[in-house]
């Protein structure tokens, strides 16, 4: 068991036929909790970090804890940076020991996104990481990208991309959408299940909060092997520390209040893991 990189646990979950969860750590605070999940359901985990929150807790941070349950915990970890919109946010996140990193070009022109993630190939897989690109957009809103309707994904588009690009995993637009959870999403499956049969790289979901339970076998069944959930982490940290902070004294030790925060998040993560291991 070791600190993998994307490319490494996603051959694994392609020969063992399930999906690699990724979940966001919304502050270095959850990270071990969130590792121990994956410990506990004996699974390789992705755990990703936008650039805003990598920047604040510090990239090198998230490497050496990452890294360092890795080794001692005996489990399959890789520390992924989400979304990456800037070639030099990439660098940074490479230098400080990220294992993988997705370059998002959904928002720049055909061409563009092309040749940007193709750069970010080339200098990622010089240097043993690995990269997801993105083709089609996801509609909603991260880190203050707004994206009002997200296009579906395109096959003759994604065909195209992978000729060009030697990414490691595509996220693809399928009817996801970032930041929501109070609604679930009518998954396109008849485009997966396209998808699925003309691309030979694994897939991943965005946005992962809004697709129902029942559908995440056939997701693994049509090839997506990578699923991102963050929001719903997000919401459930933010509830419980709502819930301790609100009804605790000013001098309460902190780990009273932080440690049923962190347990929210490692029991929907265990549950995740089942469910993507097709143990639920
Ligand atoms: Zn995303």
């Amino acid at each position: 068991m070791a600190y993998k990189t994307l490319k490494e646990v996603l051959k694994e979950a392609e020969e063992m036929d399930f999906t690699v969860g990724a979940f966001n750590a919304h502050n270095l605070e959850m990270v071990p909790a969130m590792i121990e999940a994956a410990h506990e359901e004996g699974a390789p985990i992705i755990i990703q970090t936008s650039v805003g929150t990598a920047d604040t807790e510090g990239m090198r941070n998230f490497v050496a804890v990452c890294k360092s349950m890795a080794e001692h915990e005996a489990v399959d970890v890789v520390l992924h940076l989400d979304h990456a919109r800037d070639i030099k946010d990439i660098e940074r996140a490479i230098a400080a020991g990220y294992s993988s990193v997705m370059f998002d070009g959904s928002l720049l022109s055909f061409k563009e996104n092309i040749a940007k993630t193709k750069r970010v190939v080339e200098y990622a897989h010089k240097r043993g990481v690995s990269v997801e690109g993105e083709i089609g957009t996801i509609g909603g809103t991260e880190e203050g990208f707004t994206v009002k309707e997200g296009n579906y994904t395109r096959p003759e588009d994604a065909i195209k991309f992978l000729q060009e690009c030697d990414v490691d995993a595509l996220a693809v637009g399928v009817g996801t959408h970032h930041g929501q959870f109070q609604s679930k999403t009518e998954l396109n499956f008849p485009l997966i299940e396209e998808l699925h049969s003309k691309l030979d790289k694994p897939m991943v979901i965005h946005g992962g909060t809004g697709v129902n339970e029942e559908d995440y076998h056939r997701l693994t069944e049509n090839g997506i092997r990578k699923f991102n959930v963050g929001t719903e982490l997000l919401v459930s940290w933010t509830k419980k520390a709502k819930e301790m902070f609100g009804k605790t004294e000013v001098n309460e030790s902190l780990r009273n209040n932080i440690i049923p925060c962190n347990e929210s998040v490692h029991n929907i993560i265990k549950h995740k893991i089942e469910l993507f291991m097709n143990k639920g």
